[in-house]
């Protein structure tokens, strides 16, 4: 006998919360799937963690530097376990948050257990079947372990087991040098241990500029982490009681060894268990499912948000396939996801705001492209605050004054490209900016300064 709803919500990602409640509101009788934890990634082992993990991490280094603001503190020392409990606190915040708003929901019957697709508008959880007339899956990814020589003989961490993590390791290597690899790098490394980063490509970050991913590499240089790019062909070993990984066909040592090894090379959507092959739902090459602009899938009365659908990897981007989808159904909005600009940050210290384009993306478009670049050294905030590492770049279109895109590497970049980025949706010129007066002394009153200084691209 199956369960008849009117909603199947699977996962309880970065979208499905929203979405639910929404469903509740309109009166339909709605299951909500979940495997394991509620919140997903970005609540338990993603965004909200990792950054409560930078902030101890920030505490810990400005204590440090505590000579150079005037006072001193005497020996520091980190307590992992109650850096740990800080993070847990703060996860279990938000999870209890979660969980209450979903337990208040009227229509909506949480469900455990894995969900797999039976036939098209069912779905199977632990033997009980569920048919809906509509189906939305919001089931995210996981740290993808790439099939490395010797990755079965050695023991290693991702991104998940890392929030178990509750003593400082000696020597921590991380194999990935973007986003997640770097945000562990620099934290770990002002917990106090050795770091080395291994990345294959001849540069961190591969889809950032080359200057950004210079200067990136030089801040993480100047704490004390080794980085080793082009090391194409690892391979990993147990030597003694220590991890090695082996990397004789680039420059430098052949060899980097370490106690505890963290594997964040990307990741994988979670669709290779759904029972995709029970319905006419497509997936890409690499398994993240197919959807229209508007998140439907290939299967009539099915739809795919957030990271599974491979139109973005962020929380923000989840949210955002919620609202498209809301709108659309329910408001008679016509919302879609190529109306989004793409826009995130890298949260070390400092961090990197990133909006719409890159330089060598601008480059690529054909058009008159302006430049404007400016190192924080220049920024009197940023000096008063100690916090001079990194510059501000915005990219403008010559013939239509619009912002293309914007790269903030340096104090609260990661806050202050909303202004910019606000300026894009509201495709504004760049000279409304300009012209705005700015609070002094903050970093964003240097904002019309760098517009007022655009150059063309070289
Ligand atoms: C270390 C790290 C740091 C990050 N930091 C940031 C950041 O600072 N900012 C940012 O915007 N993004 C960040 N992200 C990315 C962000 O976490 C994800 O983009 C975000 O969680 C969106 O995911 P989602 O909504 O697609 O689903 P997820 O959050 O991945 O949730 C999917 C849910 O579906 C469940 N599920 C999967 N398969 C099934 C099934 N078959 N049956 C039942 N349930 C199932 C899973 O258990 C999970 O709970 C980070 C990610 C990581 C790993």
């Amino acid at each position: 006998m199956s369960e008849r709803f009117d909603a199947i919500v699977v996962g309880t990602g970065q979208a499905a919360p929203a979405l639910c409640a929404r469903l509740d509101s309109e009166g339909l009788k709605t299951a909500l799937i979940e495997r394991k934890l509620l919140g997903g990634t970005c609540v338990n082992v993603g965004c909200i963690p990792t950054k409560t993990l930078v902030a101890s991490a920030h505490a810990v280094h400005m204590a440090r530097r505590g000579a150079e603001y005037g006072f001193s503190v005497g020996k520091i020392e980190v307590d992992m376990h109650a850096v740990k409990g800080r993070k847990d606190s703060v996860v279990k915040q938000s999870s209890d948050g979660l969980a209450d708003w979903i337990g208040g929901m009227k229509n909506v019957t949480l469900v455990r257990g894995h969900a797999r697709f039976t036939r098209p508008a069912e779905i199977s959880v632990d033997g009980r079947v569920l048919r809906g007339d509509r189906i939305f899956v919001n089931v995210g990814g996981r740290a993808l372990v790439p099939d490395l020589p010797g990755i079965k003989d050695v023991p290693f961490l991702t991104n998940t087991t890392m929030m178990e993590v509750d003593s400082v390791p000696e020597q921590l290597l991380i194999v990935g040098g973007s986003y997640i690899g770097l945000e562990f790098a620099h934290m770990y490394r002002r917990f106090g241990s050795k770091v080395t980063v291994v990345e294959k490509a001849p540069k961190l970050l591969a889809r950032e500029d080359d200057d950004v991913a210079a200067e990136i590499r030089a801040v993480l240089e100047r704490e004390g982490i080794e980085i080793r790019t082009s090391a194409e062909c690892m391979a990993l070993k147990r030597k003694g009681g220590r991890i090695a990984i082996e990397m004789e066909c680039q420059d430098g040592a052949p060899i980097a060894e370490g106690t505890h090894l963290l594997m964040a090379v990307g990741r994988r959507p979670n669709t290779d268990d759904l029972g995709l092959q029970n319905t006419k739902i497509q997936m890409d090459e690499r398994g993240y499912i197919k959807v229209d602009d508007e998140c439907r899938t290939t299967q009539e009365g099915v739809w795919a948000l957030g990271d599974c659908n491979g139109r973005g990897a962020f929380t923000h981007t989840s949210y955002n396939d919620y609202e498209i989808v809301a709108a659309n159904l329910f408001d008679g909005e016509r919302r879609r996801i190529s109306d989004r600009i793409q826009a995130y940050a890298l949260f070390i210290d400092p961090p990197l705001g990133r909006a719409g384009m890159s330089e060598a993306e601008a480059r690529k478009t054909g058009k008159k492209v302006l430049l404007g670049k400016m190192l924080m050294t220049r920024v009197g905030r940023a000096r008063e605050a100690g916090e001079t590492q990194g510059f501000m770049k915005v990219l403008v279109d010559a013939d239509s004054q619009e912002l293309l895109g914007a790269a903030l590497l340096g104090l609260n970049g990661d806050e202050i490209v909303h202004s910019l980025l606000d300026m894009m949706y509201a495709k504004q010129p760049y000279t409304t900016i300009q012209r705005a007066v700015h609070i002094h002394p903050t970093v964003t009153e240097l904002i019309p300064t760098l517009l007022g200084n655009l150059k063309p691209l070289s």
